[in-house]
């Protein structure tokens, strides 16, 4: 499902931020990205949605060549991938309803289908009875529903998450680990930068460790591996 290889990527600032990585993530895979802090984890994953274009190298997600594809092109490439993010990135004058219909009315869905869709992930996310609020109005677990709801939207192949429990407490963290886990386990591949330790030594899955822009570690039923 993604494939780099030879990535390099140096900021325009002269910071060399991934530094040679090759690497396969398979279909239905869940990986969790992890490494100290400036190691070049969001670079990673920003590259997977091209977000950030490597400097030499390839990427290959869901069978696009990432360097190839035009910048027009780039919208229709990113339906097939969800992206959430730490802070969660909802629009703050739609309603929870709004904030995940949006994903839909852009590529031009029926109504009616826009209608069931939504009501089904809003359900999945069991967020169905708040649908007419506003992102302020919720906690700031409820939103992280909101945009795991909007990124799955469009039952896209991979997730990609940055830091999605970095601004939660443990046991909201858990909730959150628990339906991105259901997610996983209906096919779609994830990945996920993170810092949580223990969710990653208790929800055992592929563990890449990234340092100075490098792989360092790559496991199956890996270990966090640094201290929390
Ligand atoms: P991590 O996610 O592991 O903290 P990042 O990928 O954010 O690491 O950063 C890797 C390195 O690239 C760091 O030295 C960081 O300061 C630098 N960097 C990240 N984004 C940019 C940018 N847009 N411009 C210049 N340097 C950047
Ligand atoms: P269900 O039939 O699954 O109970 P409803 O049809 O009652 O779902 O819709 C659930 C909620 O979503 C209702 O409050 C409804 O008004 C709201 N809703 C439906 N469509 C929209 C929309 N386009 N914009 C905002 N809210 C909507």
């Amino acid at each position: 499902m993604i494939e780099m290889t030879d990535v390099y990527k140096t900021y325009s600032n002269g910071v060399v931020a991934i530094n040679g990585i090759n690497v396969k993530i398979k279909t239905g895979e869940f990986v969790y990205v992890v490494g100290p802090s400036g190691a070049g984890k969001s670079t990673f994953i920003k590259m997977m949605y091209r977000e950030e274009s490597p400097t030499n190298g390839n990427i290959i997600v869901d069978g696009v060549s990432l360097p190839k594809i035009r910048n027009t092109k780039v919208p229709l490439f990113r339906r097939n991938i969800g992206v959430v993010f730490q802070d969660f990135k909802l629009l703050p004058t739609l309603t929870v309803y709004e904030n995940v219909a949006f994903a839909m009315e852009v590529i031009e869905k029926t109504p009616e289908e826009i209608k069931k869709r939504v009501m089904e992930v809003l359900e999945l996310v069991g967020l169905k009875h708040k649908v007419r609020m506003l992102p302020t109005e919720l906690s700031g677990g409820e939103q992280q529903r909101v945009s795991i709801a909007r990124s799955i939207v469009n039952s896209p192949k991979v997730v990609i998450a940055d830091e999605p429990t970095g601004n939660l407490d443990p046991e909201t963290s858990w909730e959150i680990m628990n339906i991105f886990d259901e997610i996983n386990k209906s096919g779609t591949t994830i990945v996920m930068a993170t810092h949580n330790k223990d969710i990653v030594n208790n929800m055992k899955h592929r563990v890449i460790a990234i340092e100075s822009g490098k792989i360092a570690r790559d496991d199956l039923r890996g270990e966090y591996g640094y201290e929390a």
